[in-house]
C-alpha cells in the first residue's frame, strides 16, 4: 500500500456519527464525531432524523480528512444494523424518520406471525429470530402506515435500506442502491446460506423486491462519492454492520477467533468459517463478511448489562464517581467473599432467556462495601460471557472460541480481563488501537479498493496492545462460577 495513501472509515452508530481516517496498518490519523438526537415519539418507540445523520457524515468526514492532511483513497462504511430507512428514489427524501433497531413498535405482528407458526422458517432462512428488533416488520409498518408508501412502493418509486444503504445512496449522489451480506443477513429478509432475498419472506413481511438494494460483497467497488464532498471522487470500498466490522477490526478471521465488545451491553461474534451453524434458543447465525462472493458466518449473542452494571453504580446508587474507579475498587479485594450481583434488569439473555427476570445482590453481610459491590458488578460481567459462550458453542460440537478478543469501555480495565481470562479459561487480547469497528471498515475498504492483497495482510496489520492469559488456581475457579450459578437459580427462582 502508498504511504500517501489512507483510508477513511466512517462509523455511523446509534447515538453518534463519527469518521476516522487510517493509514494503511490501520493506525488512526484523525477523527471527528458529532452525536446526534434521539427521538422517541411513543413509549418503545426509538426514530431518527436521516437528515442528522447525513449531516453529521458530511461534516465529520470533511473534518477528519481535512485534520489528517491526507489523500484519502478508498472510504469503507460500518453502520448501526437493522435500523430502516425508506426513502423516494427522485427526491432521495426520506418518506419518514429511520426506525432504529431498538424500536418495539412491531411487537404485535411479530406476535401474531409467531402464532401462525411462521417462526421456524424465518429463523432457517435469517439465523435470526422473530422479532422487532430486526428490519422487516419495521419495513412492513412504514409501507402498511405510511400514506401512498405501498403503492408507490410497488410501482418503484421508493428505495428501502438500511444505514449503510442510505448512505451509499446519498455519497454516490443517488446512482447507487446497495447493501453488503452483512446488513442485509439482518433484515429478516435474506435467506443467509443462498445469499439471496427470500421469496417466501418477501410475501410473509409483504415487502415488494422492487424496493430492496442489491447485495454484494462486504469489500466492493461499490460507487464514488461526489467530488463535491471531498474534492475528489473517492471509491466507496467496503461497507459491514458495526459488530461485523468490529470482528474484522480485531482480525478473528479464522474459524474459532472470536470478538467481545464491552460497552454498554456487550455483544460477541465467534467466526465459523465456511460453516452456517444453526442458531441455538437466544443466539444467532450471521453472515460476518463475504469477500469474493464467498460468506464466511459468525454465532451472535448479546449480554443486555456489561458497562450499565458498573454505570448502575455510578449514576444510580452514586457509590463510585467514574466507572474507571471500579479497578482498583475489586482489585483491593482477595476474593469476592461470596458476594454476586446478577444484573438482571431487563431480564436474562441466552442461555436463560427470561425476559422477566430480574436482577439480584446476593451473598451480603455487615462487612460487605462498595468494593465489594464493583467487583460482584465487573465479575457479573465475566460470568455472563462464559455462559453466552457456551449457548454459542451448544451444538456445533466444538469449543466455544479459541481466543476472545475484546474491545469497548470496558477493555480499558486491566483487572476485568484478567478475571475474564481466569474464568472463560482462555486467553483474553485486546488490540493496541480500541477502536475495532472502525479498522474492520477500513480494511474492507482497503481490500476492496485492492490496497491489500488479501486477508493475511490484514491480519498481520493487528498488534497487540495487551494479553491476559488464565492462571487462576483451577479449584477457585470452580468456585467463583459455582457461586455464580447459585445467584443464577435464586434469580430464576424469585421470579417464579
Ligand atoms: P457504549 O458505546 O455502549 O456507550 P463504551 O464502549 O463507550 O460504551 O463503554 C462505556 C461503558 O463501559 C459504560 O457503561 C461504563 O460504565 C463502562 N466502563 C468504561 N470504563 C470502564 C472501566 N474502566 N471499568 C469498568 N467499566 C467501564
Amino acid at each position: 500500500m502508498n504511504s500517501v495513501d489512507s483510508i477513511l472509515a466512517i462509523d455511523q452508530g446509534t447515538t453518534s456519527t463519527r469518521s476516522l481516517v487510517l493509514d494503511g496498518e490501520g493506525r488512526l490519523l484523525a477523527c471527528s464525531q458529532k452525536e446526534f438526537p434521539q427521538y422517541y415519539p411513543q413509549a418503545g418507540w426509538v426514530e431518527h432524523d436521516l437528515e442528522d445523520i447525513w449531516r453529521d457524515t458530511v461534516t465529520t468526514m470533511r473534518e477528519a480528512v481535512e485534520k489528517s492532511g491526507r489523500r484519502v483513497a478508498a472510504i469503507g462504511i460500518a453502520n448501526q444494523r437493522e435500523t430502516v430507512a425508506l426513502w423516494n428514489r427522485d427526491t432521495g427524501e426520506p418518506v419518514h424518520p429511520a426506525i432504529v433497531w431498538q424500536d418495539r413498535r412491531t411487537a404485535p405482528l411479530c406476535e401474531r406471525l409467531r402464532a401462525d407458526g411462521l417462526e421456524d422458517l424465518v429463523r432457517a432462512r435469517t439465523g435470526l429470530l422473530l422479532d422487532p428488533y430486526f428490519s422487516a416488520t419495521k419495513l412492513a409498518w412504514l409501507l402498511d402506515t405510511i400514506p401512498d408508501a405501498r403503492r408507490n412502493a410497488e410501482r418503484g418509486a421508493l428505495a428501502f435500506g438500511t444505514i449503510d444503504s442510505f448512505l451509499v445512496w446519498r455519497l454516490t449522489g443517488g446512482r447507487v442502491h446497495a447493501t453488503d451480506a452483512t446488513n442485509a443477513s439482518r433484515t429478516l429478509l435474506f435467506d443467509i446460506t443462498r445469499q439471496a432475498w427470500a421469496p417466501e419472506l418477501l410475501e410473509i413481511f409483504k415487502i415488494p423486491e422492487c424496493i430492496l438494494p442489491e447485495v454484494h460483497d462486504s469489500a466492493f467497488p461499490y460507487g464514488t462519492a461526489t467530488p463535491d464532498l471531498l474534492g475528489t471522487a473517492v471509491p466507496i470500498t467496503g461497507l459491514a454492520g458495526d459488530q461485523q466490522a468490529a470482528l474484522v477490526g480485531q482480525a478473528c478471521l479464522a474459524p474459532g477467533m472470536a470478538k467481545a465488545t464491552y460497552g454498554t451491553g456487550c455483544f460477541i461474534l465467534v467466526n465459523t468459517g465456511a460453516e452456517c451453524v444453526p442458531p441455538r434458543a437466544g443466539t444467532l447465525s450471521t453472515v460476518a463478511y463475504r469477500l469474493d462472493g464467498t460468506p464466511t458466518y459468525a454465532t451472535e449473542g448479546a449480554i443486555f448489562v456489561a458497562g450499565a452494571a458498573v454505570k448502575w453504580l455510578r449514576d444510580g446508587l452514586k457509590v463510585i464517581a467514574r466507572a474507571s474507579e471500579a479497578e482498583a475498587l475489586a482489585a483491593g479485594l482477595d476474593d469476592n467473599c461470596g458476594v454476586y450481583m446478577v444484573p438482571a434488569f431487563v431480564g436474562l439473555g441466552a442461555p436463560y432467556w427470561d425476559p422477566h427476570a430480574r436482577g439480584l445482590i446476593c451473598g451480603l453481610t455487615s462487612d460487605t462495601s462498595v468494593a465489594h459491590l464493583a467487583r460482584a458488578a465487573l465479575e457479573s460481567v465475566a460470568y455472563q460471557t462464559l455462559d453466552l459462550l457456551a449457548a454459542l458453542a451448544a451444538g456445533s460440537g466444538r469449543a466455544p472460541a479459541t481466543t476472545l478478543r475484546i474491545d469497548g469501555g470496558m477493555a480499558g480495565n486491566d483487572w476485568f480481563c484478567q478475571f475474564l481470562a481466569d474464568i472463560l479459561e482462555l486467553p483474553v487480547e485486546r488490540p493496541s488501537l480500541l477502536e475495532a469497528t472502525a479498522r474492520g471498515a477500513a480494511f474492507l475498504a482497503g481490500l476492496g479498493a485492492g490496497l491489500y492483497p488479501g486477508l493475511s495482510a490484514v491480519m498481520a496489520t493487528w498488534t497487540k496492545g495487551a494479553g491476559f492469559a488464565p492462571r487462576m488456581e483451577l479449584s477457585r475457579r470452580a468456585r467463583a462460577v459455582e457461586g455464580w450459578r447459585d445467584a443464577i437459580a435464586r434469580t430464576l427462582a424469585h421470579r417464579a
